[in-house]
């Protein structure tokens, strides 16, 4: 379990990003200690401190309430406990969760490898996008009506209108060579989709999380294209 505790945060202290191992020719040095975000054995003033908080495990030995922390913030985070330090604390541990989880989800949902195809049309050097704003994203605003910030709006609607023609163009030709290839596709967009939307997630991190799926996926990754083709599903309806 320390294994997976210390991949879970990427081998850095999650409170200063100081790596947890540290080098000496062969040999790793633990620089970390795991530490219980609610205590183990409370001290009395403790409990009264904590008794309204929240706590990812009532058991205390539970994975989900043990961080790995590098010593000094191990010792900063202990001597005292405040509210501040434990809220900001299991914040973190309940963001790192949420990625763990999102980690096996991305690996259960499967994605047809000719996607890829769609990926490397898009980061061809010689891509021809066609006329600027080829296409008018309407509707979007209605479908983006949840949490999600500005920047991300705007970005999905220029993505639509810089790519949407281009992406159902590269789409159309994949049907012609593998029929219902791209209606397969379209599919596993949209069981990913629904996947995420009983994770009471917001829009912004069900996009999110939906670049980061298809990201991962295959070679050659690119997040910009992930961005495009997720704003490609949204005009389609396959997301929100
Ligand atoms: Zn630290
Ligand atoms: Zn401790």
């Amino acid at each position: 379990m320390e294994i997976l505790l210390c991949t879970q945060v990427e081998e850095n202290c999650p409170s200063c990003g100081t790596p947890l191992f540290k080098l000496k020719g062969k040999s790793r040095y633990k620089e970390y200690e795991i530490a219980h975000i609610y205590p183990l054995n409370p001290e009395p003033h403790e409990v009264i401190l904590l008794q309204h908080e929240e706590r990812l495990s009532l058991n205390p030995n539970h994975e989900d309430n043990l961080i790995p922390l590098c010593f000094s913030c191990h010792n900063i985070f202990d001597n005292p406990k405040t509210v501040d330090g434990y809220r900001d604390l299991l914040g973190k541990k309940r963001t790192l969760i949420k990625k763990s989880s999102q980690i096996s989800i991305f690996k259960q949902y499967q994605l047809e490898e000719e996607i890829a195809e769609i990926i490397r049309s898009l980061v061809d050097d010689d891509v021809d996008f066609g006329a600027p704003a080829g296409f008018d994203a309407k509707n979007i605003n209605t479908k983006l009506n949840g949490v999600i910030n500005s920047l991300t709006k705007i970005k999905i609607k220029s993505d639509i209108s810089s790519f949407y023609l281009f992406i159902r163009d590269r789409f159309a030709e994949m049907e012609r060579i593998s029929p219902s290839k791209a209606v397969l596709i379209a599919q596993q967009v949209r069981m990913f989709y629904v996947k995420q939307s009983t994770l009471s997630l917001t829009q912004q991190e069900i996009y999110q999380n939906t670049v980061a799926w298809i990201t991962s996926k295959f070679k050659p990754s690119s997040q910009q294209a992930a961005e495009a083709i997720a704003a490609f599903y949204i005009q389609n309806c396959e997301l929100f």
